[in-house]
This record gives C-alpha cells, sequence and structure tokens, in this order.
C-alpha cells in the first residue's frame, strides 16, 4: 500500500490552509512542522477583525498589498501567541518566501523550508537562507494525492486506523469509524 509521502501530506496541508486567504492578488498558506508533527499554520490575511482585501479591494501601496500579514508571519506569530518553540522547526509554504518573511523564518529558528512554487525569489534572500544554513527544498505539491475517491478499502482502513491511534482513539472504535466511513462511500 502506498501512503502519503511526509512532504505531500504538510504541503497539501498548506495549500488547504491558503483556500483561507482573504487576499485576492495571491493565496498563500504555510505549517510548521517539528518531529513530524504540525505546530501552527498560517495564511495571509488581515489582522483579526480588519478589513478584508476579498471584500474592500487590496489596500495596494508601491504595487504591494499592505493589508495582509503573510502567511510564514501568521504561522510564526500563532507559535508566539500559544507558545510552541519554533526552534529548528521545518516550514512548507505554497511559494517561495519575501524577503521580510524570510528573515522572521530564520530568526524564529526555522531550519528547514520547502516551497511549492518559485515565487519572485529574491537573490537577498537566497542569500540570507544560505548564511543561516537554513535548507531550501522546492516540493513541487501534486493535488493527486488528495484525490480521495481513488482510494481502495484497504487504503482506507489503514488510514483511517493510523489517524486514530495518532489522536489516541482506541483501535475498536476506529474501527466503528472505519465502518460507518465506508457505509456513507458505498
Ligand atoms: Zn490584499
Ligand atoms: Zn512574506
Amino acid at each position: 500500500m502506498q501512503r502519503i509521502a511526509w512532504d505531500q501530506f504538510f504541503m497539501a496541508q498548506s495549500h488547504l490552509i491558503s483556500s483561507r486567504s482573504t487576499c485576492t492578488r495571491l493565496m498563500v498558506g504555510a505549517t510548521i512542522v517539528r518531529d513530524k508533527r504540525i505546530i501552527a499554520g498560517g495564511y495571509n490575511g488581515s489582522i483579526a477583525g480588519g478589513d478584508h482585501c476579498a471584500e474592500h479591494g487590496c489596500y495596494v501601496v508601491d504595487g504591494h498589498c499592505i493589508r495582509t500579514i503573510h502567511a510564514e508571519m501568521n504561522a510564526i506569530l500563532q507559535c508566539a501567541k500559544f507558545g510552541a518553540s519554533t526552534d529548528r522547526a521545518e516550514l512548507y509554504v505554497t511559494h517561495f518566501p519575501c524577503l521580510a518573511c524570510t528573515k522572521s523564518i530564520i530568526q524564529a529558528g526555522i531550519k528547514k523550508v520547502y516551497f511549492a512554487k518559485d515565487y519572485k525569489n529574491h537573490p537577498y534572500a537566497l542569500e540570507l537562507f544560505n548564511i543561516a544554513g537554513v535548507e531550501l527544498q522546492k516540493v513541487e505539491f501534486d493535488e493527486s494525492v488528495l484525490q480521495i475517491n481513488n482510494w481502495n478499502a484497504e487504503k482506507m482502513h489503514t488510514l483511517v486506523k493510523e489517524a486514530a491511534a495518532e489522536i489516541n482513539i482506541e483501535p475498536e472504535k476506529a474501527e466503528q469509524l472505519y465502518l460507518k466511513i465506508s457505509e456513507k462511500l458505498n
């Protein structure tokens, strides 16, 4: 049975998060991972309670929308708010980070950045990542990993059991859950 690779799994998460973006110029999602555990996620959007670009139009100054906090920053700030260490963590982001985010990523102690798409990759950002010893890896997102309709029953069974074990659900309950899901699918 073929399981979804970790990098595709976390990249899928970042793409899912990006769907919550409120800025219509670019929808970005970021996921911070430590020891293969998701510790935070963010999308580019306004401050909590602020106007959304999607409703009010972008607030553009010098060719940039200045209303939004970038996805990477939102993920890092979520860690600051709720007290999760980002030291030696990994970041999965849908687009190559801008210069401001690059500096924050480095300063937060993040050691590896996976990105799905090149986006105005700034040479100084590349230089800074290099100086800081932050590893960069391009991981193009393979959308077919999300086509769960193609999954067969055996795959689904294993995935439900694994997911249940991760969140400490007893095997018998996981089995009931699987039966319920498969009933719905059939
Ligand atoms: Zn905007
Ligand atoms: Zn940025």
